[in-house]
């Protein structure tokens, strides 16, 4: 389903849910041309096809966030359906899919998306950028990290960290789209900015990295306090 329409001019933007664990997946296009890409398919390929299909798009590209299946699992079937090039930081997670690097420019039709290498919760993670568009996958949610440690393979604190400073220095109106709908505040937030959450979420309005780590150590305890689910 439609999770919110956040479309201007010719640019298609979707924020959808099609299953998972809250995931949430995106779609982006070109209304002029008719390409768009799929972020993260990890769930539903041909609800996804469907739906691009009613915006009168068709799947061209699929990026990945990172490699973890909730993220993945339907890409492949994807790119079956549509002929789609898929591109991921770490290839190998889905057959037939190309490397990305940093910075690496994507074009959907006559949109250029940004890749942005961003390692922490997964060394393979990338966020992309389209203007003040800015899906974050699982590096950053609304009020929330994504999670590191022995659970998380290859992870990093302090990549994460890094990463998230990194994203820190666009503009604060940027649009944060997060790659699951964690939020667990008062009333509902499925999308942020940049500037809200560098004010309001409680890993990144400490006093810096060693804070970052003690709230991730006592993330349990900070959840139950603070009512977040
Ligand atoms: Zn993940």
């Amino acid at each position: 389903m439609i999770v919110n329409d956040h479309s201007r001019d010719h640019v298609r933007f979707l924020q959808l849910h099609l299953g998972g664990d809250r995931n949430f997946q995106y779609l982006i296009g070109d209304a002029r041309t008719g390409d768009a890409a799929a972020v993260d398919p990890g769930f539903g390929a041909g609800t996804f096809a469907a739906i691009a299909q009613d915006q009168g798009l068709s799947i061209k590209t699929i990026l990945i966030t990172h490699g973890h299946c909730d993220h993945t699992g339907e890409a492949a079937a994807l790119a079956e359906l549509t002929g789609a090039e898929i591109f991921a930081g770490n290839p190998e997670v889905v057959a037939g899919a190309q490397p990305l690097v940093d910075d690496q420019l994507v074009r959907v039709g006559g949109l250029v998306v940004r890749a942005l290498a961003t390692p922490g919760h997964a060394p393979d993670h990338f966020c992309f950028l389209y203007e003040d568009f800015l899906v974050t996958g699982d590096l950053l949610f609304c009020g929330k990290v994504g999670g590191t440690g022995s659970f998380f393979p290859g992870s990093s604190s302090q990549e994460e960290w890094d990463s998230l400073q990194r994203i820190l220095l666009f503009s604060p109106e940027t649009r944060v789209y997060p790659g699951h709908d964690y939020y667990g505040g008062p009333g509902e937030m499925k999308v942020s900015t940049l500037g809200h959450e560098r004010d309001h979420n409680p890993f990144l309005n400490g006093t810096g990295f060693a804070a970052f780590c003690a709230l991730k150590e006592n993330w349990a305890t900070f959840k139950q306090e603070n009512g977040i689910r």
